[in-house]
């Protein structure tokens, strides 16, 4: 059933484990990825990028396309649609087309313009029981086409967007998007444990979970975080299987052009990806 994130990541955070944010970009990664969810019997949060959004046709469509399978698929585990990196339009955007949680990332304007954005979109989001994640220090690396220095939260700022009511915040500590570089420094534990304890216990978000060692984790989420996003890795996966398939010759085979047969081995390499993560995070059997 589709809910607000709120309540599952209040039950992460205290039961020390980490819902997954899988992204989706098609039916084949949604069914994918809800199926999976309902085979661990774990909470799960579909993200959707505004570059995503607008490849499936619009939030609407999205919106309409998630609440289906749900109801198609008979999906009983609890399931956020949540809008990835959002502007201040894409987030009113979502709130109208059903989104049930959205991600206003303000974290390229100065402080006070985040905090005047992100309250006023609290306000809206909360008086539709959406829930609702905003971002302090932006997170390196690239999405779409938005690239992120990898800044350390400053805590204080954190405590700020805080205590403005949102449900559950994203920090800068080192993370990046996509692939890590072989010189990359790891995660910054000692900013990690200032933000949340300058944070009164809001469940924390790591973006950029693409790579990220177990350890270091399993170590974050013992720190705070209780929300995982993880992208790039369901793209590598799909895009492997794919290749093989297709340098196989099998698309050559009888009907192995058939885009159900096509897309399959990919959709097991999305479903293999998911469930590994879910393992890592500690949320299977959590629904
Ligand atoms: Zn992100």
């Amino acid at each position: 059933m589709l809910v607000s994130a709120t309540e599952m990541l209040n039950k992460a955070r205290d039961g020390h484990y980490a819902v997954g944010q899988f992204n989706i970009n098609n039916l084949e990664w949604t069914k994918a990825i809800l199926q999976t969810a309902q085979e661990m019997n774990s909470p799960v949060i579909l993200g959707v990028s505004a570059g995503a959004g607008k490849y499936m046709t619009g939030y609407k469509t999205v919106s309409a396309m998630v609440q289906s399978m749900i109801e198609d698929l008979k999906i009983t585990v609890p399931v956020a649609l949540h809008l990835d990196h959002g502007t201040y339009e894409d987030a009113q955007a979502c709130i109208a087309a059903g989104f049930s949680s959205i991600m206003f990332d303000g974290s390229h304007y100065a402080i006070e313009e985040n905090i005047a954005k992100t309250t006023e979109l609290v306000a809206l989001a909360h008086s539709k029981g959406i829930s609702i994640e905003a971002e302090v220090g932006s997170i390196g690396g690239e999405e779409d086409g938005v690239i992120g220095a990898g800044e350390i939260a400053d805590p204080a700022e954190c405590k700020k967007i805080a205590d403005l009511g949102i449900d559950f915040l994203a920090a800068g500590i080192g993370n990046i998007h996509g692939k890590y570089p072989a010189n990359w420094k790891g995660l910054d534990f000692e900013a990690l444990d200032k933000i949340h304890q300058a944070t009164n216990g809001i469940p924390l978000v790591l973006h950029g979970g693409t790579g990220i060692p177990a350890d270091m984790i399993k170590k974050a989420i013992s720190l705070g975080v209780s929300k995982i996003n993880v992208n790039t890795e369901c793209q590598l996966a799909f895009a492997e299987a794919t290749r093989k398939y297709v340098e196989a010759g099998k698309d050559l085979e009888g009907k192995g052009f058939d885009p159900r047969k096509l897309l399959a081995p990919g959709v097991e390499a999305i479903k293999a990806t998911v469930k590994e993560k879910m393992e890592l995070f500690g949320s299977v059997n959590k629904a």
